[in-house]
């Protein structure tokens, strides 16, 4: 994972990037790079370590113009150094590459590439791609073109950000594969794009998400989105409503810090317009489940990673004691390979804070091809794991920064209480007094979160023993033995 973000239009694009970096920063922190077209020569300033040296770096050798791309790395092939660092040049300099994952035939590519006669200058996978398109240039394709044989030519699943300062009127990316997301703003005589939406927000809420398998050329006027094949696509507007500021660290000390205290919100957004506290009742309306199929389904897989599947064993808990359903918590990247036993009497039910996750969107697939019902619980409006599945529960947290999850560990639980009663509900299996009594249990969440947050100067004294400690075993049993686990 790393983070892009690309600008073209009238203004200077190096703080448009430096800022939305900033953001990004969760996303890659071993090293940062940039790269604008300035006086139609391409200027790259890059170096290892956090984003604050790359600001740094700039600071002491300015660079202005635009278009201009950025990326701050995560690396996984090459060490991260400042030879490594994104974005990368061709040997006629005159195109340059950012990279968000793998392109797993990378060696093979390498070797054609070099027998060309092609010198790598870093040791990276991303440096295929900027001599792949040299090459389909240098046959005298233009850049689209040249991008898109390239483009079809890598495997893996990745984002590409392509510039070229003979082309100086555009930027090409693509979403080659499934993982990794691209968000395009849209603005005034500019355009944007970013891996993620935070990157941008602060200049515009009108994206386009782009798909798996699609490419997008963004100029100042336009953004013409065509999949890798060449058909075009129309591209669909959202707006998205998360308020910038709360992308900002405001009085706290680090993004974590301030997501803890971000839960009492949160949650109470979470409930906001879901639950009826008058007639005891739950509404989650984007899930789509209705008496019918509510009373068809025999078992539940719940299928994440990491954070988001402890989340899920909580679910598992609450929905097997307040539904009376049978639920099974698999690990997204196992999901595949247990040949679970799924049919069109099963709901997959996939966790994912970013909604991106490749594994997880791997597991809603198959929970698909196996003629399951696919349900999400989703942060990220308008991600993947949103869009493909039959209905989805969003947890209204809003961005989630820190690496750590907090808000969006706890936004879920919540979610799937109450999915557990709307089941339960719709199913029968519920008196109408205990469903009441669970409902009214939820009003007083936010409340109990806010206390809790109010002892952090207890929680202060035990992590400050805890961090010298070698070993620690966190025990916890029923609903406690996935919060052991967290
Ligand atoms: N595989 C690329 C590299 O290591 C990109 C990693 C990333 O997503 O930051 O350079």
């Amino acid at each position: 994972m790393c983070g892009i973000v690309g600008y073209i239009g009238p203004r200077d694009a190096t703080p448009i990037i430096l800022n939305g970096l900033k953001r990004l920063e969760y996303r890659g922190y071993d090293s940062a790079g940039l790269a604008v077209i300035s006086e139609g020569q391409l200027e790259v300033r890059k170096d290892a370590g956090k984003l604050s040296q790359l600001i740094d770096l700039v600071d002491k050798s300015p660079v202005n113009g635009a278009p201009g791309i950025g990326h701050t790395r995560w690396a996984t092939h090459g060490a991260p150094s400042a030879r490594n660092a994104h974005p990368h040049l061709g040997q006629t300099k005159r195109v340059v590459v950012v990279q968000n994952g793998i392109v797993e035939n990378f060696l093979e590519l390498k070797d054609e590439l070099g027998a060309e006669g092609v010198e790598f200058q870093s040791d990276t996978d991303t440096e295929t791609i900027v001599h792949l398109v040299e090459r389909y240039l240098g046959t005298g394709l233009g850049l689209v073109e040249a991008a898109r044989r390239t483009f079809n030519q890598i495997q893996g699943a990745n984002v590409v950000v392509l510039m070229s300062a003979d082309e100086p009127d555009k930027i090409v990316t693509a979403r080659i594969g499934n993982a990794g997301g691209v968000v395009i703003g849209l603005g005034e005589d500019e355009n944007y794009l970013a891996s993620d939406t935070p990157a941008i927000m602060e200049h515009t809420r009108t994206v386009i998400f782009l798909e798996s398998h699609q490419m997008a050329v963004v100029t100042r006027q336009e953004v013409r989105i065509e999949t890798l094949d060449g058909v075009e696509v129309q591209p669909q507007a959202h707006t998205v409503s998360w308020d910038p500021v709360s992308a900002e660290k405001g009085e706290y000390r680090h993004f974590m810090q301030k997501e803890i205290h971000e839960q009492v919100q949160s949650v109470t957004d979470t409930l906001a317009g879901r639950v009826d506290f008058v007639h005891g009742e739950i509404r989650l309306p984007d899930l789509k489940l209705t008496k019918e199929l509510a009373n068809k389904i025999e078992k539940i897989y719940i299928t994440a990673c990491g954070t988001a599947a402890y989340a899920g064993m909580v679910g598992k808990y609450l929905i097997e004691k307040i539904a009376r359903l049978p639920v099974e918590v698999v690990i997204a990247s196992e999901f595949r390979y247990s040949d679970p036993i799924v049919d069109d009497k099963t709901a997959v039910l996939a966790i994912s804070q970013s909604g991106e996750t490749a594994d997880t969107l791997a597991a809603m697939e198959e929970g698909r091809r196996k003629g399951a019902t696919v349900w999400s619980i989703v942060n990220a409006l308008g991600s993947q794991a949103m869009r493909i599945a039959d209905g989805y529960i969003s947890m209204q947290t809003g961005p989630e920064i820190g690496v750590a999850s907090t808000k969006a560990f706890t936004a879920p639980l919540v979610d799937q209480y109450m999915l557990a009663i709307l089941l339960a509900d719709l199913r029968g299996v519920i008196e109408a007094n205990k469903r009441r009594e669970l409902v009214a249990d939820l009003r007083l969440m936010p409340d109990i979160v806010g206390r809790t947050l109010e002892r952090e100067s207890e929680a202060e004294r035990v992590a400050r023993v805890l961090k010298d400690v070698r070993d620690c075993l966190y025990l916890g049993r029923g609903l406690n033995m996935p919060i052991a686990y967290e």
